[in-house]
């Protein structure tokens, strides 16, 4: 494990009094009140809540793709408001990882190649970029697909790219939503099976949104979005 951010008792991603509204006036959308939330190194926290409350809103937030209408966000020690541009970038590539529903794979490139790009952007020669994504894509169990580009992969090999892609920077935390909801019940399955395999592994952090309660308890904590709110669910 290179970053000693997983050796560290500290939290790796904590919300405060986290509020957001789309719009103004009498159209404004108030989607999130007062959240709170701290996750631990390693820790699994499932987040649920009907279609609409706001679970992407609050995964945008928590990762700098969004900026919050009040509250704070600190990630790996550092509090988002409080950085630049550039310096949010560095520390989203260092310390995060994002899966979504739907790969958001480069098409033109190999699973490979879409895999080192993070390692890339960060500034690793393309050499070590493209050994480490091979370990990976090895350890996802796509290691005699390396060369294959998103197109001659199934629905759930493309995922299972997004998740190495993810993963391969060895990131506190990775943000995955609905990570698994354009999968079948079996190979979403596997692809959940895997994420939390490699959280164990890795010591990796997971913000989970899923609709799945089922797979909601396989993680350490469940967490329910309602009116803006989050709530404990017993995991
Ligand atoms: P979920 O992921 O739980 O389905 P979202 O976070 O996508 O919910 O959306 C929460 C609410 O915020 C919805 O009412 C949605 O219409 C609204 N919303 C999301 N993005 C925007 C936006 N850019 N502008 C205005 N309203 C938005
Ligand atoms: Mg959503």
């Amino acid at each position: 494990m290179s970053e000693a951010i997983n050796n560290s008792n500290s939290l790796v991603l904590s919300a405060r009094d986290l509020a957001k509204t789309y719009g103004q006036g009498p159209s404004a959308v108030e989607v999130l009140k007062g959240i709170h939330l701290d996750v631990s190194p390693s820790e699994k926290v499932a987040i649920v809540g009907s279609s609409g409350s706001g679970k992407s809103t609050l995964l945008h937030l928590l990762g700098g793709l969004d900026t919050p209408s009040a509250g704070s966000v600190v990630l790996a020690g550092s509090n988002l408001s409080k950085l630049s541009v550039a310096k949010l970038d560095q520390l989203r590539n260092h310390s995060l990882g994002f899966i979504y529903q739907f790969h958001h794979l480069l098409d033109e490139f190999s699973a490979q190649e879409n895999v080192a790009l993070p390692l890339r952007i960060r500034g690793l020669s393309n050499e070590e970029s493209m050994d480490r994504a091979s370990k990976i894509l090895k350890a996802v169990g796509l290691g005699s697909r390396e060369l294959h580009t998103p197109g001659e992969l199934s629905g759930g090999e493309r995922q299972r790219v997004a998740v190495a892609r993810a993963l391969v920077g060895n990131p506190a935390c990775v943000l995955a939503d609905e990570p698994t909801g354009n999968l079948d019940t079996e190979t979403a399955d596997s692809v959940f099976d895997l994420m939390l395999d490699i959280a164990r592994e890795q010591g990796t952090a997971f913000v989970i949104v899923t609709h799945d309660p089922i797979r909601a308890k396989r993680c350490d904590r469940i967490l329910h979005l309602e009116r803006g709110v989050l709530k404990n669910l017993a995991a």
